[in-house]
């Protein structure tokens, strides 16, 4: 299939993801052709993900179809389907499907995936949160273990179904280990007969020195504490060795549980090596200042799958750097066809947060850093602020506050169990 026409340039964009969607978005006043391919049918809001995984807001929530975000747009096409192959001096990529597609302007937006540091086994026994799949995988396991650990009378027995480890110190594990301290310490626990909230155990364990290692070290040692307080008990300092089934080993001992997932360490999307250029040790394409690879001005690299140098420093792969990049690239874009030159790319840094269960979070704005109720509020109101669409908006706000005034989680349904 060709999908250059006579005239129209064709910019083809890869991944509906916040820089993607966020480049074909501002594209629409073009009279370019514009082609997003993405391997799911949906932008997927991930910062929310862990609430999906933690019963608290259903995959719907969270996620909206593409065609619903760009179907208005007369000159923009969607196609659903994973690219495998991008040949870059034939100006063309491949599908998995067998299917190329030719461009004149390609905007790389795969985002990235887990790392698991060469262990490539350990995936099945921790699966990482990236995609919706993922994380009902996890509501499932979570789930599933409370369950089991109702119809066993031994204490000593049911001990693995009440742990859970959480692998990585960043903000998804620092997150995840809150909703899951405030499942299996407080909300959920009135529903079990069995066991009581004294038995279940949670752990986050992280390589380092400290949790939250890109944050200020104040907001770091916060969110220990707070965490701790909630009954999370936070391993620094702890590498892991091994990971098997059911359990996970450290130089001081093992934990046995099912409940293990991963959040440590992102690599790029697979896809960026067959652009040969260079690329950083986690697999991000090293961009010029426009985005752009070197030697190839009409093909840009965005979001997590960049690796963007600012004041000597790589950006750090978060949704506002994908967003800003998406839009940069789009008046970029809108430019070239009266002038060849281009303003370097210029992220403005608004802020970081996390939130750390119910009311809880930790934020640093411009070097202003908060944490509390009032950096959880502020954390709602940013989150509702970049979710897609009014659906989604409000339904998340109704269920924020219900949650947040009945201590309920309302998405607690075991799905696959029977279809096994
Ligand atoms: C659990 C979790 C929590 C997070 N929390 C926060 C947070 O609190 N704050 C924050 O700022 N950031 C957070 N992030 C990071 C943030 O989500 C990313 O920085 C952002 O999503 C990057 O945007 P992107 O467009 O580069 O990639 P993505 O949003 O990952 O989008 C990539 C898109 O490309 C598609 N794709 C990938 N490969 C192919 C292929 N070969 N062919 C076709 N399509 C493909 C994917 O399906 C996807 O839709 C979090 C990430 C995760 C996973």
């Amino acid at each position: 299939m060709s999908e250059k026409s006579q005239n129209k340039r064709h910019i083809v964009i890869i991944g509906g993801g916040f820089a993607g969607i966020n480049a074909a978005k501002n594209l629409r006043k073009t009279d370019a052709k514009i082609t997003l391919i993405d391997k799911t049918n949906h932008h997927l809001f991930q910062p929310l993900l862990y609430q999906v995984a933690t019963a608290a807001l259903s995959p719907g929530d969270i996620a909206v179809p593409i065609r619903a975000i760009l179907g208005d747009r007369q000159n923009v096409k969607v196609l659903l389907g994973e690219v495998t192959e991008i040949h870059k001096s034939e100006k063309s990529l491949m599908l998995k499907d067998g299917r190329k597609v030719d461009f004149d302007y390609l905007v790389l937006a795969p985002g990235a995936q887990y790392n698991y540091f060469g262990n490539k086994e350990w995936e099945d026994h921790a699966p990482g949160l990236k995609t919706i799949s993922d994380a009902l995988e996890i509501r499932e396991r979570i789930l599933l273990s409370l369950e089991e650990a109702e119809q066993i009378d031994d204490p000593k027995l049911r001990e693995p179904y009440l742990t859970f480890v959480i692998v990585g110190g960043g903000p998804t594990g620092v997150e995840m280990a809150g909703a899951i301290a405030e499942i299996a310490k407080r909300n959920m626990m009135r529903d079990y007969s069995n066991f009581s909230k004294n038995e279940t155990r949670i752990f986050l364990v992280e390589a380092g020195p400290r949790i939250l290692n890109g944050y200020p070290e104040s907001l770091s040692e916060k969110a220990r504490k707070t965490l701790e307080d909630m009954g999370v008990r936070v391993l620094l300092d702890t590498p892991v060795t091994e990971l098997g089934e059911n359990k996970v080993k450290f130089s001081e001992g093992v934990i046995e549980t099912p409940n293990l997932i991963w959040a440590a360490g992102v690599a790029a999307s697979p896809l960026l090596s067959s652009l040969e250029t260079e690329q950083d040790k986690t697999g991000r394409v090293k961009v010029n200042e426009d985005l752009s690879i070197p030697g190839h001005p009409d093909i840009f690299v965005l979001g997590d799958a960049a690796h963007f140098k600012q004041d000597g420093t790589p950006l750090p792969a978060l949704a506002p750097v994908a967003i800003q990049q998406g839009k940069y690239i789009a008046k970029v874009l809108k430019k070239e066809a009266t002038t060849d030159n281009r303003e370097a790319f210029h992220y403005i840094d608004k802020g970081t947060m996390a939130t750390v269960g119910r009311a809880k979070a930790v934020a640093d704005i411009r070097g202003f850093k908060f944490s509390g109720f009032f950096a959880w509020l502020l954390w709602c109101f940013v989150h509702i602020l970049f979710l897609i669409g009014f659906r989604n908006r409000f339904k998340v706000f109704v269920e924020w506050i219900w949650f947040y005034f009945s201590f309920k989680r309302g998405v607690r349904l075991i799905t696959n169990r029977f279809t096994e």
